[in-house]
């Protein structure tokens, strides 16, 4: 029996290599430095977190900053503001200053994924119409600090006409030249579909991540977007894979992960699985990777996010599957 393991991931413990030790000491006080609690899931399936949570060094952050990414899926509900706000969050943790741009206009909701809807005073478009400066729009959040949150403009707000990719493209330089310094990345919320907010959304940005769930329609709308953005000049896309289900996988009732791949040719940013977790964290508007003990697609964010960091992907490759772990690593299909 084989199946579809990523490489370097959580999830493949015959690929894992374990980091070596380094002298590197955390700047923030929940930094993973050893190991944190078994997560439930992980005690059930009998794989230990350990061999996977000890992340004692800094990723490199490669690229020239502020890496500036979109992220994007055509196809609305699969994961886009779940996982800005997860990769922002876990970004922030690592040290890295963020700055993550809701620019899902008319439904603005990253702010409720990050538990900061009440402290968005002022929007993107009162700092263009010159009622503030920019930095009284960021929202700061004052778990982690380095993380800042910019809405584009109030719900239910109309935006104004003149509201394009001018506009961002300059909301994104004015961040790149912030006299208090830049930041490490600008992630931008993107919103469905393929109209006029997704061409503002994709202009400032340098590299894409395509969220995507194991279905025929979000797969066609992925491979749509993959097309435009490469038309837009951004040819750094990687996906995630979101909402993989291995019962459904087991029973040939939804593509793998390896299936995803071949259909878009896109390197692996990461893979989510279906966790119900995810639903609790968004009504209580604490991101995932904050949970304690740590859920199963936090750790998976988390891992993306460091990924993210390094400008690396999952290479997808066919392993010998061991039987005492297929009920874990069939999650990739078979
Ligand atoms: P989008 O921004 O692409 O419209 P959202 O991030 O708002 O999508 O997610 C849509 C819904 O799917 C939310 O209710 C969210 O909680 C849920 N969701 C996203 N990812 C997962 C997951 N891995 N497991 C379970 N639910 C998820
Ligand atoms: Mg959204």
């Amino acid at each position: 029996m084989v199946s579809l393991l990523p490489t370097n991931t959580l999830f493949s413990s015959s690929s894992f290599t374990r980091l070596p030790p380094s002298s590197y000491s955390p700047p923030l006080p929940s930094w993973p430095t050893k190991t944190l609690p078994t997560p439930s899931s992980a005690r059930r399936r009998s794989i230990s977190p350990r061999a996977v949570l000890q992340w004692n060094r800094k990723p490199q952050l490669a690229g020239e900053t502020p890496r500036v990414v979109v992220i994007t899926s055509g196809k609305g509900g699969v994961g886009k503001t779940t996982t800005t706000a997860n990769i922002g969050l876990s970004l922030a943790r690592l040290g890295f200053s963020v700055v993550a741009i809701d620019a899902d206009v008319g439904l603005r909701n990253l702010d409720l994924l990050l538990g900061l809807e009440n402290r968005v005073n002022y929007t993107a478009v009162e700092v263009l119409n010159g009622d503030c400066r920019l930095d009284q729009a960021l929202v700061r959040d004052k778990r982690w600090p380095s993380l800042e949150l910019l809405c584009i403009s109030k719900p239910r707000y109309k935006l104004p006409l003149s509201f394009g990719s001018k506009a961002i493209t300059w909301l994104v330089d004015a961040l790149r030249s912030r006299t208090d310094g830049h930041p490490d990345f600008v992630l931008i919320d993107c919103p469905a579909g393929i109209d006029a907010g997704f061409i503002t959304a994709i202009a400032p940005a340098d590299e894409a991540v395509l969220v995507t769930t194991p279905d025929i329609t979000a797969l066609r709308d992925a491979d749509r977007v993959t097309g435009l953005l490469e038309c837009d000049g951004i040819r750094d896309i990687k996906m995630i894979v979101n909402r993989v289900r291995t019962d459904l996988i087991r029973g040939e009732d939804m593509m793998s992960v390896l299936d995803v791949q071949e259909m878009l040719g896109l390197p692996l940013l990461g893979v989510i699985p279906e966790d119900a977790e995810v639903i609790k964290s968004t009504n209580r508007g604490l991101p995932l990777v904050l949970n304690n003990p740590p859920a199963l697609a936090g750790l998976a964010f988390e891992q993306a996010a460091w990924r993210l960091v390094e400008q690396d992907s999952m290479t997808a490759v066919m392993v010998e599957e061991e039987p005492k772990k297929r009920g874990f690593f069939s999650f990739f299909g078979g």
